[in-house]
């Protein structure tokens, strides 16, 4: 069940990050700083929220299903988190059978101590460990990837936490960004590649750690700087701070799709204002994609910070052609079929005083099934659009997502299916471009794509895997689906 918010979502046709992570050390109220960092990370996962806290004595866990706000706004639910350090969660999962188990923080009472993680990402190779450490004797509680690195850490025979961490990391393959707690401190992580984001703040003595620089500004704290890909910062309870490349030095490879579409556009994502990058690509799309039209329109609101870039880079007059209902609530009784598209237009409603007649510039973030876009350019006819021209601000997305993004099977990609033409017919657009990868490298402020080695992930578009999907192994590309879809409720 999608639930309304600003930031989220409403088309159930998109590419959904699936988690979003938040920790704090050394803070005066770090469960209330965590809860409401993980407030401004809402966008990144609805259907569950935990946080666990530490006291110097005792780990505490509190974790529900629903919103932030529906599970930590009540002074109690804080009270309930003491400690100077706390860690939490958010997360978007298909609801079913499972639960709270799945739930982050994970949290095991190991030999050395307490272990507590929060993992934004997905390990690719979670399937292969999980059967291993089974067939060892292994008994997990959950049928989250996460929980891979817990077992990896328990049986790992060096002494400190810390060191254990990195010899259960360096059988792991795929994207992970992680904040891990232990009775000695915080220890914040990220994938060799850096395929997932994880930023570093300070407020105060207390240093705080995000997966987007958003949740820096709610919390009252400052950005301070990215966690390097492969680096390992540890945080201990007299302040200390160190950094550590237990991987060496690595090529980073971050997910270029948290420019075109996941972060929040107020945040800082790889040095640069998402907002920013966002009107680069859109101005980079009307370079490459120009048009003869009346009005640039948005699909909001995703794709709002492009249309504005291509109108100003094309002289185009950008105007609000799509209202989106801020009110869309949970599922009510639809009456039969009377309206055609009333999915779409309890969500979006073309604004039909302004685009009778008009040529139309319709620009959105990207296209996966291709489903809402079909229903979007339907509802745009319907309201008299004289012609309708989709430009889009990504490059076809025909592969799935292996690092912790939920994608359809491929064989549910449009472009996985068909060129470029036959996808313009099955929207009934009457012209369709997408901005080119080099195109989108450039317009974040990268060289062209570097294919011995590129500067991002962006396998989504091209199919080139930074890691290896051990997994897959033997799968048809068009079946393919990891073991463990991470962090979903099974
Ligand atoms: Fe991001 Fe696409 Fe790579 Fe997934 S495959 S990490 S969505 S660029």
């Amino acid at each position: 069940m999608k639930i309304s918010h600003p930031f989220y979502d409403e088309h159930g046709d998109k590419l959904r990050e699936e988690c979003g992570v938040f920790g704090a050390i050394n803070a005066t109220d770090a469960s209330a700083a965590t809860a409401l960092g993980l407030h401004a990370l809402q966008h990144r996962g609805q259907e569950a929220v935990g946080i666990v806290s530490f006291d110097g004595t005792t780990f505490t866990a509190r974790r529900g299903l629903g919103h932030v706000a529906e599970n930590f706004s009540a002074p109690e639910a804080i009270a309930e988190l003491p400690g100077s350090m706390a860690a939490g969660h958010v997360r978007y999962s298909t609801t079913g059978s499972g639960g709270l188990r799945n739930v982050q923080p994970l949290y095991a009472d190991l030999a050395s101590g307490g272990f507590a993680v929060a993992h934004n990402g997905n390990i690719s190779n979670a399937g292969t460990l999980r059967a291993e450490l089974v067939q060892k004797g292994a008994i997990f509680q959950s049928t989250s990837d996460t929980e891979v690195i817990i077992h990896l850490v328990a049986t790992s025979r060096y002494p400190t936490l810390r060191d254990r961490l990195v010899d259960a990391l360096r059988l792991v393959e795929g994207a992970y960004a992680l904040i891990v707690m232990t009775p000695q401190g915080m220890i914040a992580c990220r994938d060799p590649l850096g395929i997932r984001p994880l930023q570093m703040g300070r407020m105060g003595d207390a240093v705080v750690f995000a997966s987007e620089t958003v949740a820096f500004d709610v919390v009252g704290a400052e950005f301070e700087r990215q966690v390097e890909p492969g680096e390992m910062i540890e945080v201990d309870f007299d302040g200390n701070v160190t950094s550590f490349r237990p991987f060496g030095e690595n090529r980073s490879r971050p997910c270029i799709f948290e420019h075109v579409y996941f972060s929040r556009p107020d945040s800082i994502f790889d040095g640069r204002s998402v907002y920013e990058a966002r009107k680069a690509i859109g101005a980079q799309l009307a370079i490459e994609n120009p048009c003869e039209a009346d009005l640039v329109v948005p699909v909001p609101d995703s794709g709002v910070p492009a249309a504005i870039g291509y109108a100003q880079q094309s002289g185009l007059p950008f105007e609000l052609g799509i209202i989106r209902s801020h009110y869309v609530g949970r599922t009510f009784i639809q009456p039969s079929d009377t309206a055609r598209h009333s999915g779409v237009k309890r969500k979006h409603n073309a604004n039909r005083g302004l685009v009778e007649g008009k040529r139309i510039v319709l620009i959105d973030d990207s296209i996966v099934r291709g489903t809402t876009s079909l229903k979007i350019v339907e509802m745009m006819r319907d309201a008299g659009a004289k012609e309708i021209h989709f430009r889009v601000a990504s490059p076809p997305t025909a592969h799935s997502c292996y690092y912790g993004v939920d994608t359809p099977e491929r064989s549910k990609l449009l472009a996985a299916q068909m060129d470029v033409a036959p996808m313009r017919d099955f929207i009934k657009a009457d012209s369709l471009a997408f901005i080119s990868i080099d195109g989108l490298y450039k317009a974040v402020g990268q060289e062209p794509r570097n294919s011995g080695c590129p500067q991002f992930c962006d396998a989504c578009f091209t199919g080139d895997y930074p890691t290896p999907l051990t997994d897959l192994a033997g799968k048809s590309d068009d079946s393919a689906q990891l073991p463990f879809p991470v962090n979903k409720v099974a």
